[in-house]
């Protein structure tokens, strides 16, 4: 296991052999606090599919927040750019490439709603989804999993239930939202 920070050390002193996490209400709430903006490995494999399907779960009132709208960059490609430009953004360029500095909330950021919602980065459509990752299964073939940022209630609830699909009778979930041994990681329907 790499090496635990001290959130994680925390959790693990609290949650450690608890067999039901998953129900455990408290245990939730303590992710929230220690991990929130955290990029969390889901048990589940990464495709369109499971894309739809865990997004379709996040209860996120338009309008209502916006506190994924305060990262210090969205990453804009050039149909982010081309779309946007009518709006005519104040772009940032770096080494990286082209951006919207969002460090003090985004420009387009209006009474805790975007205002080019139709227009809106490609990041943030798919938002709090983050880029995939290479795992291998047990058996050893490989696997690109989700991975979903920790940033609210809502993309906690998601995450919940993509354990909740991905967990067998014997499966044991660590408190750095790890699990051992998991169930075979295609979607087809999750019950939140
Ligand atoms: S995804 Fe989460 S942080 Fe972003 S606006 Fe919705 S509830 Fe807020
Ligand atoms: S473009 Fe819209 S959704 Fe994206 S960070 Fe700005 S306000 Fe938020």
């Amino acid at each position: 296991m790499a090496e635990m920070s001290f959130a994680e050390m925390d959790m693990m002193a609290k949650y450690y052999g608890d067999r039901n996490l998953l129900d455990n209400e408290f245990f939730w709430l303590d992710c929230l606090v220690n991990y929130r903006d955290r990029a969390v490995i889901l048990p589940v494999a990464d495709c369109p599919a499971t894309r739809r399907m865990l997004h379709s779960l996040l209860k996120c009132t338009s309008g209502e927040c916006g506190a994924c709208c305060h990262y210090g960059r969205v990453d804009l490609s050039n149909d982010d750019i081309k779309r946007l430009s009518p709006r005519k953004p104040n772009i940032s360029i770096d080494e990286k490439g082209c951006y919207l500095d969002c460090s003090q909330g985004c420009q387009f950021l209006k009474d805790g709603a975007c205002s080019v919602y139709d227009d809106r980065p490609d990041i943030c459509y798919e938002f709090p989804f983050q880029a995939p990752i290479d795992s291998v299964l047990p058996d050893g073939s490989r696997v690109k999993r989700a991975v979903y940022r920790l940033k609210c209630k809502p993309a906690l609830d998601v995450i919940r239930a993509a354990f909740r699909y991905a967990m067998t009778s014997n499966s044991l979930l660590l408190p750095d939202l790890n699990i051992v041994q998991i169930k075979e990681v295609s979607i087809e329907k999750i019950n939140a």
